[in-house]
């Protein structure tokens, strides 16, 4: 029996650019996210999950909040996720034999304080046959630095890529730290988790470091470029999705000509550039950031009570 329920699924725009999202149920009665992303523009459909119910973190521009951490998922919760939602994308005629797919660790939680983590993916790699990206803000702590030694070790293993995924949030330090409500590795550790990366998979993929590209984030290069370098670490910039959490933090849209501005100065120092992160029209129309899904069926069972 699967350890994750749903009882709503939501299905945003349509072959050509479409997006599934499951607020996946535990039996203790938590509320987590599971999403789906497929298209004409994604070379892989991307099955993205959770990690703990509720986050530690409390990051300034998440749809969580300030809702409360309320424990690490299982292992078996980590799998189960993933293999109801590729049953959910079955009936829309995507499967693993027909379609690459990619099982991404970035929706509710901060996978790296989950020790569960890597046995899970463990799990759905037994299952099926995927790649994986785990994506982080890489907090300060014993277990996070354990986790992603574990993480490495497992890439190293796949027979697919496994990507890492820093979110940086800023190339301001101070900034960075301010985004959080709990201590977060600094630069120097961030490069010392992008080495250790390199030297455990020195075939596979650089970390990629994440900028949040809103209007007045510093993303400036000169402030990364001899501590994170292009050798090292492949920035990936995606424009800020607007959220009611990061609305009321201040956070506002980029305009293009800033973000073409900001890619421009990337690109002139070795980094690689692309657009392949920026959110597709269907995630825009719908404002489809992280935990936005769960916050919309939360609200939908606010109203009906
Ligand atoms: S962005 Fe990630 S780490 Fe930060 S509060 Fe949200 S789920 Fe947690």
């Amino acid at each position: 029996m699967s350890s994750i329920r749903k009882d709503l699924v939501f299905t945003f725009g349509d072959r050509h650019d479409g997006v599934i999202g499951i607020p996946g149920l535990t039996i203790d009665g938590n509320v987590i996210e599971i999403s789906y992303f497929f298209g004409d523009a994604k070379p892989k459909n991307i099955v993205v999950i959770s990690s703990q119910a509720g986050c530690p973190m409390s990051c300034a521009f998440c749809e969580l909040g300030s809702e409360k951490f309320a424990r690490n998922l299982t292992k078996e919760e980590i799998r189960d996720q993933a293999l109801l939602m590729l049953a959910e994308a079955g009936l829309h005629g995507f499967t693993v034999d027909n379609t690459p797919h990619k099982v991404t660790v970035a929706n509710t939680g901060e996978p790296m304080l989950n020790t569960a983590l890597v046995d899970g993916l463990e799990l759905i790699a037994a299952a099926v046959p995927v790649s994986f990206k785990v994506s982080t803000i890489l907090p300060a702590t014993k277990i996070a630095t354990e986790t992603l030694a574990r993480l490495a070790d497992f890439a190293a293993r796949h027979s697919q890529p496994v990507q890492l995924q820093i979110s940086l949030i800023s190339t301001s330090e101070r900034e960075r730290q301010e985004m959080s409500g709990a201590r977060l590795s600094d630069f120097h550790a961030v490069r010392k988790a992008a080495e250790l990366w390199r030297n455990k998979n020195p075939n596979g993929r650089k970390v990629n470091a994440s900028l949040i590209l809103t209007s007045d984030m510093k993303s400036d290069v000169d402030q990364v470029f001899a501590i994170l370098p292009p050798e090292l670490i492949r920035f990936r910039f995606r424009e800020y999705v607007p959220t009611l959490h990061g609305k009321s933090h201040g956070l506002r849209m980029i305009s293009s000509p800033q973000l073409a501005d900001i890619k421009k100065r990337f690109e002139d120092r070795g980094y690689d550039v692309g657009d392949w992160a920026s959110p597709s029209p269907i995630e825009w129309r719908f404002g489809l950031a992280g935990n936005v899904i769960r916050r919309m069926y939360l609200d939908m069972l606010s109203r009906a009570r």
